[in-house]
Formats: structure tokens, C-alpha cells, sequence
């Protein structure tokens, strides 16, 4: 049975990390290299982890299923990262951010995790620069910042459409050079397949090394997951193709708590699915939504070219029903009524689950050469997909699966359920609430990749005898490794007829059906059943092609498949427990006549923490509830109007 201890610090929120800090234990320089740690992702989270833990004295060894740490997910994010600097003087302040964040995630996320994230944002750009990270700059050689969803300050810094890539570069070359000190000992192309627990503490991990299929055990003092987000089970997601559950799910089954699985984030602005076979969906920024302007025809069913159709016949939805933040409204937010409006037969498109993003009067005011400036990269991979020119008609947009704000539970110090195994990055359940603001997700992986963990970690550390080596031939080990051969076994020996992707695609579309945009009861449950049919076809009829002891993509894609089906029937078992709406998570029959979440605090402002028991066929999972306390911030009904 778990106590559910976030150990959050005492005292006022603004005391409260470096009140931590100064009471936490350290490791002593001379000491650190005498630890050894497992860092598995190299992503924004990892990536940032991995050179701060080298170049504070530990050992490191870094994973990643890719061919090179520069290759991981956080590559593609594009429109910025946030921070508190307030450089364009308009009114934030480290408080505003944190307040911005925890009404955005609609009360379901923890104060003090929330506060310290704000707090250190401005340590991220600092960090950031001074590693040659190319920001965009004013002309007075002032960082430049734009708006985001959620906000009604401009703190979003970015490098044009690219954000995400020259931050990772910078995490990257901080890496690299640790590599070459010998501070990092580094794994590109290792899949992690198990955590291995011994008395009780995380010891290491099996991997399988993706080119040779060896099956490779490893040691270490603590092992971090910086292992991305879940989007995938959706199998249409903004997400790369590789980002997964399973080094989270593995762990989970191994008694870390998984938290939120419910809550994922469906981004308003992505280009719109075309066809049955399309394996990928892409997102267009929110920072176009700086200057695009949202809208459907006002008729039904209105098939004119979108630069035919005059001005009072355009419904500018979101700005006519949020007129403080307009097309600025939270991707939920602006999601749902995406969904509202195709469902009133509104949208526009061969499909009709499309809306306008419009840039004629941005570009009317500040000339196309602003616009290309600010946004060209976006506009040309837009023409590049959608074969359309946004500067001389709106681009067609429709909310797509973009971000996981569940995953596994960790407390202040970023500690799973697990002793000695912490997760970082989207892999936990993160400081988002029931919906993660723009802009804030490289925040909180640097956050926790550069400043946090680098710092909670020696805590735990301090208290194992540096040195304390089990071997890799301990029982544990031969255990884990010996489950990671038996499931890819029997992966491979089941020889059916249908194909992954095809059970990936057909588990996507109930997950995206019935635990999507919006879900009911009724849904929920034909959702489990659902699952439960196909999981259980899947293991009779799956075909993996190829062998075990070589480079064989379609192994590694089964195994994956295979941890979604079981995480999709706990989003489900999650989403069927809340009985309210808030944030992402709408629930039909909690809504207002306007389509308005209602948020049910008495009995749900709770952060749902899910126990593996054990599986006979079905998922036992036990939920356990750490209950939010609000003790600086007044609950209120979210309004953005
Ligand atoms: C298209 C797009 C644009 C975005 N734009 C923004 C933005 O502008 N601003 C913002 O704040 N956020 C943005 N986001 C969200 C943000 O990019 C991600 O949340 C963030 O980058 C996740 O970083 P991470 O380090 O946690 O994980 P990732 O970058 O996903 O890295 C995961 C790492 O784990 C490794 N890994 C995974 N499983 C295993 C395993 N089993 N064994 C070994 N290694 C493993 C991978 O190889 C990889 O190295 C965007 C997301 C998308 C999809």
C-alpha cells in the first residue's frame, strides 16, 4: 500500500524551493563519481539531466532509442518556451506565471510544483543563452517574446518555428561534451525494456540494443525516465513516430504509480487528417495564433472559396465568445470549439472538420514580409503538406492529439513511487494540471532536466553507501532480462495475419472515438470492452515479421503496441473515474448549455494515482488519490471570456 507523500516543503510558496534547497542533503564534490546513474532519454528532460548530473561530478549513462540523442521528439517543438522576465514590460511577474499555469491546468495541479517552475524559468533563458541558443532579438538586441494560449502577457521566447531544436542543440552540445569527458558513457539505438528493482530501491535497467537485439543489463545508483510523452496511442498524433509508453508502462507494471492518464492535450491548430492510410499528423504552432484569426463560414454547409465569403458572413468564433482573450484562448478551450462547430455542420473542408486560420489582415497591417519573418518556416511546411498558399488564403486547420500531462507520479523531488527511479520531462505527470499551457512543456523539462533534479537527486543519493554494487548477474537482473526475452518471444511467435500498424490504427481510432476531444460513460465503458477484444486479438493475430537478433523495426513497434493497448484501458478507467470535466478531460454530461466544462472540486480535485496489480487478461489497477490542496490560489470557474 503506497502513502502518497508529494513531500512538499513547508512555509510560504515563495520560500518553499530554496527553503528545500538549503535543507536538502548534498553528495560531495569528491564523492559524485563514486555514484553512477542511468539517464534513459536524451530529449529536452534527459538531454538537460544528463550534462548537468556529468558536469556536477556523477557518472552518467544515457539512452536512447535513436541514432543520436539530437534526433529525440523535443526537436520538433516549434513555437517557444516560456519564462517570467517580463522584457516587454506588460505586467508578468513570477507570480502571473505560476497563477497563469494553474488556472490554465484547471486546478488539478500541485501549487509548489507549479511555483518553482515559474521561479526557475528565467534560470532556463539564461542557461539557454549562454550556451549560444539563437533567440529571436528585438532590434535593440533585447530577447523577443510573443503571446501564447492562456495568457494575456507576451513571455513565450522562441527561434522562430524552431524552438525546440536550438534548445536541443544547446542540451545536446552540453551532452556531447560530457561525452567526450568521459562523464557520460552513452547508449544511442538501446531500447529500455525493464526497470530492476532490488529491496526495493531502482538498481538499473534491461535494454535491447536495436541493432545487434542483444539484451544488455545495466547498474547504477538511481535511474531517471526522461522517456517523452504517450500520444501515440492515438497513432495519430503530432508526436514523432518513435515517442512510446513502454520504459514508463515497464516501470509502472514494477510498482511506480502511474497519475492522469486521461488527461492529454488535443492542440487546436494542426493540419487536418486527409486519407484512411496517413500515419502522421502535424501541428501548426500556436504562435500562429498570434496573428491568424479563427473562423467558419456563418451558413451551413457554405462551399464558396474562403476568400469569396464577406467579412459579416464569417463567424470569428472564439473572438466573438471570449472577447478578453480571443484567439488566445487555451488549447482546450479552443479545441472543444473547434469540435462544437464541425458538429453544427460549420466546418469547412471536403470533410467538414476543419476551421480557417486566417492571415489576410495580419497581413494587410503588417505586410507580408512580417508575417514571413515571423512565422515563413511554418507557412512553407503548410504549402509543402496542404498545397496551398496561407499568404493568399486561410490555412485549414482541426485539433489533433498533441501532449500526455499524465504519466507517472512523482513527488516535489521528482521521485516515482519507486525508490531511486525518478521521471522528468513529459514522461511524469508534470505540472500541467488537466491542460498544459503553450509554450510550457520545454519549461518544465529544462526545469527539471537543469535545475530541479540535479538538485533533489543528491537528497536521495546521499543516503546509499557510494560504491554499493549488486552485480548484473544478481537475481533481479537474470529475472528482468529474462522477462524482456520472453516478451519479445512471444511477439515473434505468434505468426497471424494482421499486420501492427493495422492494430495500432484500429486501437487509435477507439481511443481518439471514445476517450478523445470529449467522452461519455456509455463510451468509456464500450471503450474498455473495445480494447479488451482487440489487446486479446492482437496476441493471437498479430504478425511481427523478421527475427530477434538484428535491426528489426517491427519488433520494436509490436512491443509498444502492445504497453498502448494496456495504458488505453486505464485512460479509460481514469476518464470513467471523473466524474466532472476540467481541462481537456470534458465529459458530456458535465458541461454547461454553452459547452462550458464543470468542475467538480468537492469530490475531484485530486490527482488520480493508478497501482498496477496484476493481469489475467484483465487490468486490475487500484487508484489512490493525493488530494490538491489550495492554499494560495482561490478555485475558481475558469473563464477566459
Ligand atoms: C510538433 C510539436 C511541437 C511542440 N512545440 C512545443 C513548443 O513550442 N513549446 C513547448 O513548450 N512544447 C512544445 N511541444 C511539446 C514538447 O516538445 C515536448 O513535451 C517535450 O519536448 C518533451 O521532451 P522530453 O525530454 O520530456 O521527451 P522527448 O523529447 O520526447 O524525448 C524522449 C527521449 O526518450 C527516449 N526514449 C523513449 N522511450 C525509450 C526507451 N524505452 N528506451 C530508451 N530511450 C527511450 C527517446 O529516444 C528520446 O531520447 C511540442 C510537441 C510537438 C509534438
Amino acid at each position: 500500500m503506497f502513502t502518497l507523500d508529494a513531500k512538499i516543503p513547508e512555509g510560504p510558496l515563495e520560500q518553499k524551493w530554496s527553503r528545500h534547497k538549503k535543507e536538502r542533503k548534498l553528495v560531495a564534490p569528491n564523492n559524485r563519481r563514486k555514484y553512477e546513474v542511468i539517464i534513459v532519454g536524451t530529449g529536452l528532460a534527459g538531454g538537460a539531466a544528463a550534462a548537468s548530473l556529468a558536469e556536477m561530478g556523477y557518472k552518467v549513462k544515457s539512452f536512447c532509442i535513436q541514432d543520436s540523442a539530437r534526433r529525440a521528439h523535443s526537436i520538433a517543438a516549434q513555437g517557444g518556451i516560456n519564462a517570467a522576465k517580463n522584457y516587454p514590460n506588460d505586467g508578468d511577474s513570477v507570480w502571473r506565471l505560476f497563477y497563469d499555469t494553474i488556472k490554465g491546468g484547471d486546478y488539478r495541479s500541485r501549487e509548489a510544483n507549479v511555483y518553482r517552475l515559474a521561479e526557475v524559468s528565467n534560470n532556463i533563458i539564461d542557461q539557454a543563452v549562454a550556451q549560444g541558443v539563437p533567440f529571436a532579438r528585438e532590434y535593440s538586441g533585447l530577447l523577443a517574446n510573443r503571446s501564447f494560449g492562456g495568457a494575456q502577457v507576451s513571455r513565450t521566447f522562441y527561434a522562430r518555428g524552431q524552438t525546440g531544436q536550438q534548445l536541443l542543440l544547446g542540451a545536446y552540445q552540453a551532452m556531447m561534451r560530457q561525452v567526450e569527458e568521459g562523464g557520460i558513457e552513452y547508449f544511442p539505438r538501446h531500447e529500455m525494456l525493464e526497470v530492476v528493482i532490488i529491496d526495493g530501491q531502482a538498481r538499473g535497467i534491461i535494454t535491447r540494443d536495436l541493432v545487434t537485439g542483444d539484451i544488455c543489463r545495466h547498474e547504477a545508483d538511481a535511474v531517471v525516465l526522461a522517456t517523452g510523452g504517450y500520444g501515440n496511442v492515438f497513432y495519430l498524433s503530432t508526436n514523432a513516430k518513435n515517442s512510446n509508453v513502454t520504459a514508463a508502462w515497464r516501470a509502472h507494471k514494477k510498482g511506480a504509480l502511474f497519475a492522469n492518464p486521461s488527461f492529454v492535450q488535443v492542440h487546436p491548430t494542426c493540419i487536418p487528417v486527409s486519407g484512411d492510410y496517413q500515419s502522421k499528423l502535424t501541428l501548426m504552432s500556436e504562435s500562429l495564433r498570434n496573428d491568424g484569426r479563427v473562423w467558419v463560414p456563418r451558413k451551413k454547409g457554405d462551399d464558396r472559396h474562403p476568400n469569396d465569403i464577406p467579412e459579416e458572413e464569417r463567424f470569428y468564433y472564439l473572438e466573438e465568445k471570449y472577447p478578453s482573450f480571443g484567439n488566445l484562448v487555451p488549447r482546450d478551450v479552443a479545441s472543444r470549439n473547434a469540435k462544437i462547430v464541425c458538429d453544427q455542420g460549420l466546418g469547412v473542408g471536403e470533410t467538414g472538420l476543419a476551421v480557417y486560420l486566417d492571415f489576410r489582415d495580419a497581413i494587410a497591417r503588417d505586410g507580408e514580409d512580417v508575417i514571413s519573418a515571423k512565422y515563413g518556416n511554418l507557412f512553407d511546411m503548410y504549402e509543402n503538406i496542404a498545397g496551398e498558399n496561407p499568404y493568399k488564403q486561410p490555412m485549414r486547420i482541426f485539433p489533433a492529439v498533441h501532449y500526455t500531462m499524465g504519466g507517472l507520479w512523482v513527488d516535489y523531488n521528482l521521485m516515482t513511487t519507486v525508490p531511486g527511479l525518478f521521471a522528468t520531462g513529459e514522461a511524469n505527470f508534470s505540472d500541467h494540471g488537466a491542460n498544459r499551457l503553450g509554450a510550457s512543456a520545454l519549461m518544465q523539462g529544462l526545469s527539471d532536466g537543469y535545475f530541479v533534479l540535479p538538485s533533489t537527486i543528491g537528497n536521495y543519493l546521499a543516503d546509499i553507501k557510494p560504491g554499493t554494487r549488486y552485480g548484473t548477474d544478481h537475481d533481479a537482473f537474470e529475472q528482468a532480462a529474462k522477462e524482456a526475452q520472453e516478451s519479445i518471444d512471444r511477439l515473434l511467435n505468434i505468426k497471424g495475419k494482421r499486420t501492427i500498424i493495422d492494430f495500432h490504427r484500429t486501437l487509435g481510432r477507439i481511443v481518439w472515438d471514445k476517450i478523445g476531444i470529449s467522452r461519455t460513460k456509455e463510451g468509456l465503458e464500450q471503450a474498455i470492452e473495445d480494447i479488451r477484444s482487440l489487446r486479446e486479438e492482437f496476441w493471437t493475430n498479430v504478425y511481427v515479421p523478421g527475427e530477434k537478433a538484428n535491426y528489426n523495426k517491427y519488433l520494436e513497434f509490436a512491443g509498444r503496441v502492445a504497453d498502448f493497448f494496456e495504458l488505453a484501458e486505464l485512460m479509460a478507467m481514469d476518464a470513467l473515474d471523473r466524474n466532472e470535466s476540467c481541462g481537456c478531460h470534458l465529459r458530456e454530461e458535465f458541461q454547461t448549455e454553452e459547452g462550458e466544462a464543470i468542475r467538480n472540486d468537492q469530490d475531484y480535485a485530486y490527482v488520480s494515482a493508478w497501482e498496477f496489480k496484476d493481469r489475467n487478461g484483465v487490468l486490475e489497477e487500484a487508484l489512490h488519490k493525493e488530494d490538491l490542496n489550495f492554499e494560495f490560489v482561490e478555485l475558481k470557474q475558469r473563464s477566459y471570456k
